[in-house]
């Protein structure tokens, strides 16, 4: 099923995203196992990331994505980034999804990575989505950023370059993340007005590990409220309070999101299953439609 049929359907579509594992054997061992248990939590899709321009990456992508559609029944979103791929690599991916039955993919750019080689084939994912939807048979998702793309001189003007992405036949948007909603509502209000009408749905991680803080909280650009930066000082030296806390602030920013009229929550959940299922116990009543 497309996915941009599901937000016609439910007033709050919910995902979740799950990366594919570096270590040997961790896609069968670690990831599917934690995969099934997040089927129980009727996610309406769950999207599967790309790595950059990894022959591997890129078939590991398409195999989780197989493995959720084919053997879980979930709806598979499959990531492919453009960065560094030529015109027939991206061809070879969409076959390797077409022949796995999944239909929705992801559009991105991707970051370089200086130890690749730089394709010129797609500038910019809005070049990639133009591409996919005219090859025809997939619904193209992209992504977009509340506090703007680190790249971009404003807000403003990625906004614009935001709606370009959708004139190319994006149909939905996830968020990157973010931990102050009021960036949410902001940023949907500067979207809306510039004439993009697409859902849009809220990107939310669980801090719940203090390797996340070092990582993506010090590395993110994402604004800090003080409750967040008081719970993180509070707990970084304590792992299970940190747990604890995480999962309420998540559960908290989620809930208002939902309330608050958001189109979809697309959950990080970086391949743990137990903190998906702490957070969607939080939610759950909010998400009446689903079983
Ligand atoms: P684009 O939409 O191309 O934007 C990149 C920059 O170019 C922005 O600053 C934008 O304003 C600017 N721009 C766009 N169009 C134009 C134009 N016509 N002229 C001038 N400037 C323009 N990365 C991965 O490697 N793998 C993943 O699986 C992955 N999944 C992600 C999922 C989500 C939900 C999000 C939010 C990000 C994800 N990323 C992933 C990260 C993403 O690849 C990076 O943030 C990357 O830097 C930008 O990708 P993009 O698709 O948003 O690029």
């Amino acid at each position: 099923m497309f996915i941009s049929e599901m937000f016609q359907k439910k007033p709050c579509v919910f995902s979740i995203e799950v990366f594919p594992p570096k270590k040997e054997g961790a896609v069968q061992a670690v990831l599917y196992p934690a995969l099934e248990a997040m089927r129980g939590l009727c996610p309406d899709f769950i999207s599967v990331t790309y790595g950059a321009g990894g022959g591997a990456a890129g078939q590991s992508t398409a195999q989780i994505a197989s493995y959720i559609k084919n053997e879980l029944g979930v709806e598979a979103l499959a990531h492919l980034t453009c960065v560094h791929s030529s015109r027939a690599r991206i061809e070879a991916a969409l076959a390797a999804l077409r022949a796995a039955r999944v239909e929705n993919v992801l559009a991105l750019r991707g970051d370089e990575n200086p130890a690749l080689p730089r394709e010129t084939d797609f500038a910019y994912a809005s070049d990639l989505t133009a591409a996919i939807t005219a090859s025809g048979g997939f619904d193209v998702a992209g992504a977009c950023y509340p506090e703007g793309h680190f790249e971009s001189p404003s807000l403003k003007q990625d906004v614009e370059n935001l709606r370009h992405k959708v004139e190319a036949g994006a149909t939905h948007l996830i968020t990157q993340l973010f931990f102050d909603n009021g960036c949410y509502y902001r940023f949907l209000n500067m979207a809306r007005k510039a004439g993009i009408t697409v859902p849009v749905q809220a990107g939310v991680m669980p801090i719940v590990t203090s390797r996340q803080i070092e990582r993506t909280v010090a590395l993110s650009s994402a604004s800090l409220p003080p409750k967040f930066t008081k719970m993180i000082s509070k707990y970084s030296d304590d792992a299970e309070a940190l747990l604890d806390a995480g999962i309420e602030y998540a559960v908290e920013q989620l809930r208002d999101l939902i309330i608050g009229g958001a189109d979809g929550i697309h959950l990080y959940a970086m391949n743990n299953a137990q903190v998906a299922r702490r957070v969607y116990d939080g939610i759950r009543d909010l998400l009446p439609e689903r079983a």
